[in-house]
């Protein structure tokens, strides 16, 4: 009996080992075992990027046949401009996130970068352009090293360090006793969700795409971190195409442009001061934020 349990332990760690790479990726969009198959056209053309102009014409979409999510979304962001993407939770913009990288494809409209519809090229040459700091970060049962080395194949140790750097990480990763050896993940040091968050950005540092999702990048961050990652990330988001999904909105103020979504639909779109003084759903979310603002600084003193 023996004998015949080995071979399908074997296979069993095979299966593991390949679903440990599908569920760390498909985790990071919680999305496990809910997404579908996406298959590359065949013949398909790796994706050819000119400037970066990212597009979304009319996009429809839905996790379930009978319940919308994305209701006629429609936006452009010119080669290494900005966008904002703000609004209640569950109006669906981390869904904006997901069908860039094609996780799911649109159900109707579609989405296209530098004019090409992102079905109709390769979901490599498409991924490798984009980079994603999630709204949860799932690390790889392996060292700190490896996980932020991760976001560039074949990135050596300095490249490594710097990047770190660039993410606030680096004397956090020195203080330890493995440094970047130290193992992280399920199985390792237990790391916070800040501190996940900033490998996070290391990898997408050291990635170095000329799309850039952040999704509420900085948000499981306390203020101070917060302040000192927000002027890294504008930092690299200059001349990249840009998209920053945004929960406080005083780290959006400077965009190029605003868009409001609210359940599926864009509500509004403009800059931080064109939305202000249209006294609409931005200006009502401000006002409540900047409450909000004075109440912890009145229980803080
Ligand atoms: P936001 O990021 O604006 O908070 P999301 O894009 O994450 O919103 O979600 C939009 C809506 O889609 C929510 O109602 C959410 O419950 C639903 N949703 C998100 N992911 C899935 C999924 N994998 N399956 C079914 N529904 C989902
Ligand atoms: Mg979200």
């Amino acid at each position: 009996l023996a004998q015949l349990f080995r071979p399908l332990d074997m296979l069993g760690m095979v299966y593991r080992t390949i679903r440990q790479g599908l569920t760390d990726m498909a985790a990071m969009f919680d999305l496990i075992d809910t997404a579908p198959e996406i298959v590359d056209a065949p013949g398909a053309p790796s994706l050819v990027i000119r400037g970066g102009a990212l597009a979304f014409e009319n996009v429809q979409f839905g996790y379930e046949a009978n319940r919308p999510i994305l209701k006629g979304v429609s936006f452009e962001i010119p080669p290494g401009g900005r966008l904002a993407v703000v609004g209640p939770s569950g109006a669906g913009k981390s869904t904006i996130a997901r069908l860039i990288y094609r996780f799911y494809d649109v159900t109707g409209g579609r989405i296209t970068i530098d004019g090409q519809d992102i079905r109709q090229i390769t979901q490599s040459s498409l991924r490798s352009q984009i980079g994603i700091v999630p709204q949860d970060t799932v690390l790889f049962n392996d060292t700190i090293g490896y996980n932020i080395g991760y976001g560039r194949e074949g990135a050596d140790q300095p490249a490594i360090e710097e990047a770190a750097r660039g993410a606030a990480i680096h004397s956090f990763i020195n203080s330890l006793p493995e440094g970047y050896e130290a193992k992280v993940g399920e199985r390792g040091l237990k790391l916070s969700g800040g501190e996940k968050q900033r490998v996070a950005i290391a990898r997408t540092l050291l990635k170095n795409p000329p799309i850039l999702i952040l999704d509420e990048a900085t948000s499981a961050l306390d203020s101070r971190t917060e302040a000192e990652i927000q002027s890294t990330l504008d930092r690299i988001s200059v001349r990249r195409t840009t998209i920053i999904i945004a929960h406080r909105l005083s780290t959006i103020v400077d965009a190029d442009r605003i868009l409001v979504l609210e359940a599926g639909q864009v509500a509004e779109q403009g800059t931080h001061f064109e939305l202000l003084a249209k006294g609409g759903l931005y200006a009502e979310m401000w006002a409540r934020q900047q409450n909000e603002v004075e109440e912890e600084a009145v229980t803080a003193s």
